[in-house]
């Protein structure tokens, strides 16, 4: 078995590669200085990953004689914000960047967002690499090109699409992440299979454990199967116009209930996620579209693993279904009672459904309230 699979991100002049492997920090150099066309090169990231790999990386890139300067933001999904994103554009101008001038992106989803959004706006554009340190980054954010900071309107309102030049994927980073961080990577891991891929699916049910106790190579085929799942859909649809929607399964529910935690640590985007996941499959079963083995299966799966399956998993929380539905109502536009979900079929068949009524939802959100 190969140690580093490199797979392409086919899109047009936009393309990149993303490699995934073992130790690629220390080897940033050798993917990067191809790429780097005017030192320095500013590294940003966050002081949770600067305190754990940062020094793997500046050993590597001044081993190369790349020139850099390194921007250390706080920790936390706080740093998407005006606030900060403010003070980087500042740090980067202070350098006097040129349009030949890149970013390296070292962390998870929050400062891969917020980079890649300042890499697109400064001088109209410049480049950058994303180096993702969480699995939810590694399967999820550093695919696709969205980039973004949060307002106190909501997530990811004001944002950009914008494509990095490479991914550096090492697999030995998740070794300093905390299992929860991981496990809730694993649920975006786990959609992947249940949106349009049974088999990856039936093969987590197999594998998932080990993987999640450290198996290298099973890592890095999750990764690898679940990048070119998002790859494949971004790719017929860059802009979300369409197909690409069906990567939000489970996320209408998830959204909802971190709205109702306000986006902390009480529940993590992947626990939610994983619970979204269960309420749209039994909201399936419930409209008669899908076989309730095939919920069974899949909260068998989470609950195998550790992932939380129902609200009443999350402690000390009052839930009413009533507000997560008036929550989701104002989020998806209601329209005569009705509204667009992605729904399944079964296993690895999802589908966006346009005629879902509020009360088929509120009768799965009070099951899921009342366990
Ligand atoms: P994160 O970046 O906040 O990382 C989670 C925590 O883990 C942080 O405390 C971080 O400091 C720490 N950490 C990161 N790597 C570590 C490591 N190797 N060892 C130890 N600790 C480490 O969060 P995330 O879950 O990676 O990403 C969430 C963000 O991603 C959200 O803002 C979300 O909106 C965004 N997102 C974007 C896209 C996209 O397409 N652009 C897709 C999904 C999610
Ligand atoms: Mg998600």
């Amino acid at each position: 078995m190969k140690k580093v699979e490199i797979f392409k991100v086919d899109l047009k002049d936009r393309s990149y590669d993303i490699v995934i492997g073992p130790n690629l920090i220390g080897a940033a150099a050798e993917y990067i200085s191809p790429l780097i066309k005017h030192k320095p090169v500013i590294i940003i990231t966050d002081d949770i990953v600067a305190k754990h790999h940062l020094n793997t990386l500046v050993s590597a890139i001044e081993g190369a004689g790349i020139t850099h300067s390194v921007i250390t933001l706080p920790s936390g999904e706080s740093t998407k914000s005006f606030d900060e994103f403010k003070k980087v554009i500042s740090a980067i101008l202070d350098t006097n960047p040129e349009r030949s001038s890149s970013l390296i992106a070292l962390g998870g989803g929050v400062i891969g967002d917020l980079v890649g959004f300042a890499a697109s706006v400064i001088l109209r554009g410049i480049d950058f690499f994303q180096i993702p340190t969480t699995l939810l980054s590694q399967v999820d954010s550093s695919v696709g090109g969205k980039t973004g900071i949060n307002t106190h309107h909501g997530k990811n309102l004001i944002g950009t699409f914008y494509q990095p030049r490479i991914v550096l994927t090492d697999t030995n980073v998740l070794e300093t992440l905390p299992k929860r961080e991981f496990l809730s990577g694993y649920a975006e891991v786990v959609k992947y299979g249940l949106i349009g891929d049974k088999k990856f699916f039936e093969w987590l049910e197999i594998n998932g454990q080990a993987l999640i106790n450290g198996n290298e190579d099973l890592r890095r085929y999750a990764i690898m199967t679940s990048c070119c799942a998002k790859a494949r859909i971004v790719k017929r649809d860059e802009k979300e116009l369409g197909n690409r929607a069906l990567l939000n399964f489970g996320h209408t529910f998830g959204h909802a209930l971190e709205a109702n935690t306000g986006f902390g640590s009480k529940l993590l985007h992947g626990e939610a996620v994983a619970i979204g996941m269960i309420m749209a499959f039994d909201l399936s079963v419930l409209m008669g579209l899908c076989q309730k083995e095939d919920a069974a299966r899949v909260r068998k799966h989470f609950l195998s693993i550790g992932l939380p399956t129902q609200v009443s998993d999350i402690s000390n929380q009052n839930w009413e279904s009533q507000s997560i539905l008036n929550y989701i109502a104002r989020d998806k536009k209601v329209q005569n009672g009705k509204i667009n979900f992605i729904l399944t079929r079964g296993i690895g068949d999802v589908f966006m459904s346009s005629g879902v009524d509020t009360a088929d939802l509120l009768n799965v959100l009070n099951q899921q309230t009342e366990n």
